[in-house]
């Protein structure tokens, strides 16, 4: 059977963080869909478009990776595009607590697994809601994000 991975997130933007999560779940996977979880009654700072283009910028070269957007629970996109298991990163112990209810819960609504990857140490103080921080008030993204221009 072929293993396929699920990477939810709302990835606004996509970190290097994040890429560093898809290159190692690469090994384990025989494709590794990233899926943006869009929900209509929030904001977010990069358009959805832009959000795709730029992440799939990142994997051209790599055709195991999808990039696909959702607006319905996780576990049942998962069913939708066959993913065995659900991917997420782990930076330190506060995403661990947060990430294990979730993975329970996933795991209760629908019997899909979820696997954990460490982060990069390079990579574990970089955060997504910073970065939209740094990018409002015009500071360089650039040191967190590949292929930042993409987003502008
Ligand atoms: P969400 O809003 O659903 O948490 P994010 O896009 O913020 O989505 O994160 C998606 C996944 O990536 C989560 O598992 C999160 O823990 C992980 N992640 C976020 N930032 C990093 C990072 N710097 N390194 C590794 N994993 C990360």
């Amino acid at each position: 059977m072929k293993k396929i991975g699920l990477f939810p997130g709302s990835f606004d933007p996509f970190t290097k963080g994040h890429e560093a999560i898809v290159r190692q779940a690469l090994d384990l996977f025989d494709e590794v869909i990233i899926g943006i979880g869009v929900n209509s009654s929030k904001t977010y700072c990069f358009q959805l478009d832009q959000r795709i283009r730029h992440i799939e910028s990142l994997f051209t070269e790599y055709p195991k990776v999808r990039v696909a957007s959702y607006q319905i629970l996780t576990v049942d996109f998962a069913k939708e595009i066959g993913a065995n298991h659900i991917i997420r990163g782990l930076r330190d112990s506060k995403d661990l607590e947060y990430e294990r209810s979730i993975a329970h819960m996933n795991g209760m609504l629908s019997g899909i697994a979820s696997v954990f990857f460490l982060t990069d140490q390079a990579y574990s103080a970089v955060n997504a809601t910073i970065v939209r921080e740094i990018y409002r008030n015009h500071g360089d993204i650039s040191h967190f994000v590949t292929n930042a221009e993409l987003l502008v």
